[in-house]
């Protein structure tokens, strides 16, 4: 089976995490503020705040921005649950932006028509979290003018998106949101088993998201209610939790950090491969010349006769392709569909859901496993 995304592992990535093994520290060490550092330097950025999971930064990313009962968090339909139940586990409530049909992320003027409603109404989103799909970072500079105008705060969830540009400049690099949220599981771009990191200009709320992932716990005297009894003395100021990362994930990940760009050149030229080996087909492909900033975390196809889609992608698999879908509409997972969420509610994403097939993209593929992916796509669309 050739996976729809895989891992690269090197002798010194297995080296530093060796290394980390055989040394005094574990978790809480010197690994995880070096690779925050890395990491927030790398986005042109200050603070990172690793974490052990993407979904535990979105999760204290939404805390710190002072998300809670009686709020709203909007998103897309089309992202992986992670980017909403994060505002479901703050007490917020969840709702969502259709996204552009060329773009497939949230559309601004969807947004602008949503917040115009919603003003009127009074119940205008708290945070808004634009997903970065497939690699391709949003408009970023058109949704920051519309927090500024409407007042919410923005978390870019870049779990598609490290190594990516927008406009110039690295996403993550916080000039048109608070907070832009990584994830390192194996299929994302670099990997550290499970993990995550939050990244941002701002300090105070980086301090606030290293709290949260430690319980809530802080040694620092300006934070406590009263003056330390002792050298031992420590304070839960606030509710947190244990979502840090160990020593040997950060090793992990600084080691991957280095063949960031790498990685990404090697997934933009898939890409542009694909592009050419697929024209002609029955088939919408992506806009790889829009999107030559993109980090291409995923190739997504959507066939044009959508009422193939089920069968194409069954003899895809049967081929040994590891094709995927990204995503069912968020809207219409049960879990939300009991929230009241029509199934029809976001006509865009329900029209892109309909004809998508995720294609195997992964650094370490070979021109010859694309090859043999382009060859089973077509002979099931010829079928
Ligand atoms: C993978 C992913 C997440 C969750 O990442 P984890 O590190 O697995 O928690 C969140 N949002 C998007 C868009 C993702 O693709």
């Amino acid at each position: 089976m050739i996976p729809y995304g895989r891992q690269d592992i090197t002798e010194d990535d297995i080296q530093a995490v060796v290394d980390v093994l055989k040394s005094d520290f574990l978790t809480q060490g010197p690994a995880v503020p070096a690779f925050e550092q890395a990491l927030a330097a790398t986005c042109g950025t200050q603070e990172g705040v690793a974490v052990s999971s993407a979904t535990a930064a979105l999760h204290i990313a939404c805390l710190a921005l002072g998300l809670g009962e009686g709020d709203w968090l909007w998103t897309t339909p089309i992202t992986f649950v992670a980017s909403a139940n994060c505002g479901l586990y703050c007490g917020a409530q969840v709702d969502f932006v259709d996204i552009d049909p060329l773009t497939f992320n949230l559309c601004p003027k969807q947004l602008e028509l949503k917040l115009l409603k919603a003003e009127a109404e009074g119940c205008l989103p708290k945070v808004v979290i634009p997903v970065h799909l497939t690699g391709r970072s949003c408009d970023m500079a058109a949704i920051h003018a519309l927090s500024q105008r409407f007042g919410f705060r923005i978390i870019e969830d870049a779990s598609h998106a490290i190594g990516a540009s927008h406009a110039g400049s690295r996403v993550g690099c916080g000039q048109y949101s608070d907070i832009t949220v990584f994830s390192f599981h194996p299929v994302k771009i670099i990997t550290t088993a499970e993990g995550g990191m939050a990244v941002t200009r701002n300090k105070d709320l980086a301090q606030h998201m290293r709290r949260l992932r430690s319980h809530g716990v802080t040694r620092d005297e300006s934070e406590m209610t009263r003056a330390p009894d002792g050298g031992w003395y420590y304070q839960q100021v606030e509710l947190g939790f244990n979502y840090r990362m160990t020593e040997l994930q950060a090793a992990l990940g600084l080691s991957q950090l280095q063949r960031l760009d790498d990685f990404v050149q090697r997934r933009r030229e898939l890409a542009a491969q694909y592009q050419s080996l697929l024209s002609g087909l029955p088939l919408t492909l992506p806009n790889v010349e829009s999107d030559a900033d993109s980090a291409w975390h995923l190739y997504v196809i959507q066939l044009q006769d959508t009422s193939r889609r089920a069968e194409v992608f069954e003899s895809l698999r049967q081929a040994g392709i590891g094709v995927n879908v990204h995503y069912i509409p968020v809207h219409t997972q049960p879990h939300y569909e009991a929230m009241g969420f029509r199934q029809d509610a976001f006509p865009k994403a329900q029209a892109y859901y309909a004809g998508a097939i995720s294609l195997p993209l992964f650094a370490t593929m070979t021109d010859q496993q694309q090859g043999e992916v382009v060859a089973a796509l077509k002979t099931a669309l010829a079928s």
